[in-house]
């Protein structure tokens, strides 16, 4: 559906640059006109200003700079509305349907930093998500030159081989052998750095006896990104850490993927069958060609590990990694190097997709179901459906991975959009792992674990293996409650209730982050029976570090882990293989490959069943799915505990029988008859505001002018307003208006119609936002 839709945007809807009050249609009508007019010197500049409105804006170059000089994609200074600020140029154009122009105030960059390609793909995103476009650069910059630094800051000069020196015969310098080497250097390595040249004791003789011949030349660029974890360590990864012989799966697989022009496939591959093999392996394909790899990875999937994994395997190589644990200035580094096509391998966090690659030759989405994909807030984007888009424009393969898919992309390719393609088995000797149901109704429960599953723990660590308990919630406690009067503690920002830490003697909320100390006793009675209601990874550590004092007991989750690296340190001791407990939220499911965990521990898996967000059935079972792939990853057979009060779910029992990629076919059945996404398209209107009247007043003015402009009908629906999951956050009520259709291209221009009257709408006070595609109602 999404593929389908792309053309007709793509042509369709371009950047009005009338003001926020006008309608599409003569916003377009002017835009029309005014290019009709143009003059070929494009002497006005249209600019990208990074404010909150839907929007490019005019101006004159600088004083004194000549506009012919001016290209697309550089950045300059800008004055706005008293402010100084960094805007991006988009295109030059002849007449402005404006007055009184004001000069721009000063150019920043010599070198444009988005090429044509990226430009064309911002225009696209802006127009799908009703994304502002200056807001929409600002995401795609790194801090460091969205506040302005130049980008020569971080300038090297680079030695790379002309055409000349490219075609030269290998012998052809036997005499020199010196010129020899670094030809020879060049030709595999690609461009090598002043710095690192000088490093490597190359003199300035050599280098100046190959530039008279014409074969090498020096080049300016951003420096290399900052070396991965891998490279920094003292002993260098000399050779690439020998591959493994792909299996009859993996070859079938890489088969199948197209190495040129655009192509979506979806590869469903279990836990642990080796579908990090097969994105290595294209990488390789695509550095062939000379190309630029871009990996994609959840915000909890790029961890040391990850990294040190891909740097062992393209030692050769310039990786960089886009990511937040950067200071900035590397980051501005590795995003330059991306951004300049120095960079062969590119892995980020959602934002790296906004990235200009000129160089690009696959994308690949790993995790592709991860909830971290999509932009909850500022610009909503999802860099999984972004990713398709970009594949479509440079003409090249897209690769999403999961062991459970999206529904989204299980849909599409079900229905042939994608090809589908499968790793059934697991990779090496692992063996799937045995899945059982522990009901939990009647039984009598020690802070939420079953004897049984307790007596299993015990084994499994007197055996010297390790297992692994997962539970949903941090903290101690999820209510703190009065036995007397009944009192519970809740935020008075939120509609929520205060979870109980324990060991740092306080009250928070998970919600906004209020916190308070822990009372001793009830403040409506001052009662002293208080009681800690529910469990959290606090409680349960608290259990099992008593009952299992003899092993290490490590907690993974947001409370103790404030960064990768910390993570990384945390999970040593499981990675040396020593007998250990881990336990932890979902921060626990991904990435980490701990071959001695043969038990894995879910301890509530009814979270799900039940929640009023249609999603949460999906994510329930990613989640069980994913924790329970922990299991058995290494040459030892693992099992799976699952704590459920409903063992006769048809749902949960679905997914223990037949595994997620029977249960994500019938959640998308399920979809289908209750005529919501992926199946229908859908879009969300949100607003915020402290009077709660407010919000409601300005949906339903919404809904009624949506409704005069497109009736509802069996092809386009509106609910709402609603409630949002959680109602009031940080002490603003919460309400959305629901918008379904049929056909996905039906939605962007009636929202695009909707935010140029929203942006018309007189209530400061009030918050709106556009969320396409959205994917939480909460
Ligand atoms: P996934 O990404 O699907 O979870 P990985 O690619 O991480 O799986 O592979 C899981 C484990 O199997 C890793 O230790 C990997 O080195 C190993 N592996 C992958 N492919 C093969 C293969 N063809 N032969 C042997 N081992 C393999
Ligand atoms: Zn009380
Ligand atoms: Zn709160």
């Amino acid at each position: 559906m999404f593929l389908a839709f792309m053309a007709c945007i793509v042509i369709g809807s371009g950047w009005g640059a009338g003001n926020g009050r006008a309608t599409l249609i003569d916003r377009d009508e002017r835009r029309g006109r005014a290019l009709q007019q143009a003059d070929q010197q494009g002497g006005i500049l249209r600019l990208a200003v990074p404010v909150p409105l839907r929007r490019l804006f005019d101006y004159l170059p600088p004083a004194g700079v000549d506009p012919a000089s001016l290209v697309p994609g550089q950045r300059l200074w800008v004055p706005f509305g008293g402010r100084k600020l960094v805007a991006v140029l988009v295109e030059r154009v002849g007449e402005s349907p404006h007055e009184n122009l004001k000069p721009a105030l000063e150019l920043i960059d010599q070198q444009p930093l988005f090429d044509a390609r990226s430009r064309e793909f911002m225009r696209w995103a802006a127009a799908y998500y009703q994304a502002p476009p200056g807001e929409l650069y600002g995401a795609a910059l790194p801090a460091a030159l969205r506040k302005g630094k130049p980008a020569d800051h971080w300038a090297e000069q680079w030695l790379a081989l002309t055409t000349e020196g490219k075609g030269l015969p290998e012998s052809a310098l036997a005499r020199a052998p010196k010129q020899q080497a670094l030809l020879q250097r060049l030709l595999s390595c690609g461009p090598q750095s002043r710095t690192a040249l000088r490093a490597e004791g190359v003199t300035a003789a050599v280098i100046r006896a190959l530039q008279d011949r014409k074969l090498v030349a020096w080049h300016s660029g951003p420096t290399v990104p900052p070396p991965l974890p891998a490279a920094r360590s003292k002993t260098p990864v000399a050779e690439p850490a020998a591959p493994p012989t792909l299996n009859d799966e993996q070859r079938q697989v890489l088969a199948e993927i197209p190495s040129e022009g655009f192509s979506v496939s979806l590869l469903e591959g279990t836990t642990g069958s080796g579908k990090t093999e097969v994105y290595l392996r294209l990488m390789e394909r695509v550095l062939e060609a000379g190309r630029q790899a871009l990996l994609l990875v959840p915000e909890i999937g790029l961890t040391p590990q990850t990294l040190r994994r891909i740097a062992a395997r393209f030692p050769q190589r310039s990786i960089a990694a886009l990511h937040s644990g950067l200071a900035e200035g590397e980051r501005a580094q590795a995003w330059l190097a991306a951004a300049a096509g120095q960079a062969d391998i590119v892995i980020g966090t959602r934002s790296a997709i906004l990235t200009p690659l000129p160089r690009l030759g696959a994308v690949i989405v790993d995790e592709e179901h991860d909830g971290s994909f999509k932009q909850q807030d500022g610009v909503r984007y999802s860099a999984r459906d972004l990713a398709v888009v970009l594949g479509r424009m440079a003409a090249v393969p897209v690769l999403l991975g999961s062991a459970t898919p999206s529904l989204e992309s299980l849909h599409n390719a079900l229905h042939g959009r994608y090809r589908h393609l499968r790793l059934r088995y697991r990779a090496g000797d692992a063996k799937p792992p045995q899945i059982h149901v522990v009901p939990t109704l009647g039984q009598q429960l020690e802070e939420g674990f079953a004897p049984q599953v307790l007596r299993h723990i015990g084994e499994t660590l007197a055996r010297g293996e390790q297992a692994l308990v997962f539970i949903n919630r941090r903290g101690f406690a999820p209510a703190l409650t009065c036995d007397d009067c009944g009192w519970l503690a809740d935020c008075p920002h939120c509609s929520s209730k205060l979870t109980l830490h324990r060991r740092e003697r306080s009250l928070r909320c998970h919600h906004c982050d209020y916190r308070r100390p822990l009372v001793n006793s009830c403040p409506e009675c001052h009662s002293r029976a208080l009681s800690a209601l529910g469990g959290g990874t606090e409680r349960s550590e608290a259990l099992l570090a008593q009952r299992f004092a003899d092993y290490p007991v490590i907690r993974v989750d947001r409370d103790t882990t404030s960064s990768k690296e910390a993570l990384d340190r945390l999970l040593a001791p499981a990675r040396d293989g020593e007998p250990c407990l881990l336990l932890g939220t979902q921060m626990l499911a991904k990435g980490h490959h701990l071959p001695k965990v043969t038990l894995v521990v879910i301890q509530d898996a009814d979270g799900g069943l039940f929640s009023a967000d249609f999603r949460a059935s999906e994510r329930m079972g990613q989640l069980l799915e994913q924790v329970a792939g922990r299991a058995g990853r290494g040459a030892l057979a693992g099992r799976v505990l699952v704590q459920s009060r409903f063992p006769e779910h048809p749902l949960l029992q679905l997914l223990l029988e037949k595994g997620y990629a029977a249960y994500g076919r019938q959640l998308l059945r399920d979809r289908a008859a209750a005529g919501l996404p992926p199946v229908r398209a859908m879009a969300l209107l949100r607003a915020e505001c402290e009077e709660p009247r407010w919000a409601q007043d300005f949906l339903a003015e919404a809904r009624a002018m949506l409704e005069s402009l497109a009736p509802s009908s069996p092809q386009l629906q509106y609910l709402g307003p609603v409630p949002a999951l959680l109602e009031r956050k940080s002490g603003r009520f919460r309400f959305y208006l629901q918008i379904t259709a049929e056909q996905r291209a039906d939605l962007p221009p009636l929202l695009a119609r909707l935010c140029a009257w929203a942006e018309g709408y007189r209530n400061r006070r009030l918050r709106w936002a556009v969320d396409m595609d959205a994917q939480e109602l909460a």
